[in-house]
């Protein structure tokens, strides 16, 4: 694949940034905003994080590392990873990556070329889509249904692939919508795979221990019928709180059974970023091995917004909201109110000062939705709710 500059025109955008620019420069006006767009916690990165970067600096670790990373770095991924999915990885698999990211952008480009076909959710993260067009890759929508629970359907995303299919992306717990594929459907997915082998899978499971009610993220790297074609998608930016520090972790199949995918990606690091800083990596340590306090706390948090937000949002005129089992985002169905997502977002947000997005910028069935992030505290969230209740039963 070489991309030209026309390649370029082809990249889309990730609205959830132009949101949070136009929200701020509301609120710079003095507009009372509360921005309920954006995908990030509103926590800080917990404090023995933070210490374990500034010992790493103080201790002179000012050098590149690895392309692939430190290999402390790597095992503490591997020892995080035996504990979250049983599995045991090779550090020898691990990526460390400058964000969650740079993985979705290294396995597509590997993958995408014209006449290559790959499916992705729809709706779904907005990167997707943009970076398979980016490849010259035919992009092909994998519909993700609130009558399933916003969950991967098998028998539809089977049913989707062709000769041509040499990549499918799945995505739980989900952004945008909080949707968990349950267990048996992956089983089904899998099985069905089998009768693909030359279809890899990218797996972003960056949301995989923000669950609630009991629900557990079940990995894509539990199958080991699919290990040698599958790229798995990870990193600190949601469960730590610490996405302005960019470090992602991704797992790949090593060997030549697998076209030696991790050395292809070893390779992508050394010509693109060299490494990710080396501070970052030592604070991922202390961040998989330390205490998890503030991540539980923040994970009750979420879990109080959440029932907070559902039930708000049901109480809203024309809006209905299943509850998400996952991430921190909720997706109501604001198709009852009239209004068309995205002129609702816009409008809630001039008229109102509450930031959100519109389902359609997460995919074409993201039209009569629109997503909340709930990472903003319980007052504002009530606030927010309020003045969306007013709003729509002034312009009913
Ligand atoms: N994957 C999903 C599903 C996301 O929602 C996000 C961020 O919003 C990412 C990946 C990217 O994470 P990072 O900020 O680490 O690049």
């Amino acid at each position: 694949m070489l991309q030209t500059v026309a390649a370029f025109d082809r990249l889309g955008e990730e609205n959830a940034f132009a949101v949070l620019a136009r929200a701020t420069a509301l609120a710079a006006q003095g507009k009372d905003v509360i921005n309920l767009g954006i995908g990030q916690p509103d926590f800080k990165t917990p404090g023995h994080i933070v210490e374990a970067a500034i010992k790493a600096l103080r201790d002179g670790h000012h050098g590149y590392t690895p392309a692939t990373g430190l290999l402390a770095t790597r095992e503490a991924v591997a020892r995080r990873t035996l504990t979250t999915t049983g599995v045991e990885v090779s550090p020898e698999t691990v990526m460390i990556m400058p964000g969650g990211k740079p993985t979705m952008y290294a396995a597509i480009v590997m993958f995408g070329e014209p006449g290559a076909e790959i499916m992705y959710p729809d709706p779904g993260f907005p990167i997707y889509r943009s970076m398979i067009e980016f490849t010259g890759a035919t992009p092909v929508p994998v519909p993700i249904r609130e009558e399933n629970g916003f969950a991967f359907s098998a028998d539809e995303t089977l049913a989707l692939i062709t000769d041509r299919t040499r990549l499918i992306i799945l995505n739980s717990p989900a952004n945008p919508t909080g949707g968990v594929t349950p267990r048996s459907e992956i089983d089904k997915l899998v099985k069905g795979l089998e009768e693909h082998p030359d279809v890899a899978i990218l797996s972003d499971e960056i949301y995989d221990v923000m669950t609630y009610d009991g629900e557990r993220h079940t990995s894509l790297l539990q199958y080991p019928e699919v290990r040698d074609r599958l790229i798995v998608l990870n990193g600190w930016s949601k469960t730590w709180a610490m996405t302005g520090w960019r470090m992602g972790w991704s797992i790949w199949p090593n060997g030549e059974k697998s076209a030696n995918l991790y050395d292809k990606v070893r390779k992508l690091a050394v010509n693109c970023w060299s490494c990710v800083n080396a501070p970052s990596q030592f604070a991922g340590i202390a961040a998989i091995d330390g205490p998890q306090d503030d991540v539980e706390t923040m994970m009750k948090a979420f879990d109080r917004r959440r029932k907070v937000v559902v039930e708000g949002l049901n109480d809203l005129p024309g809006v209905s909201c299943i509850t998400p089992k996952g991430a921190f985002y909720a997706f109501p169905n604001v198709s009852a109110t009239g209004w068309k997502a995205k002129k609702l977002a816009s409008a809630l947000l001039d008229e109102t000062g509450v930031a959100l997005i519109g389902g359609p910028d997460f995919g074409i069935l993201g039209e009569g939705y629109i997503r909340l992030s709930y990472a903003n505290s319980e007052e504002n969230i009530l606030r927010a709710l309020e003045r969306m209740k007013a709003f729509l039963e002034r312009t009913r």
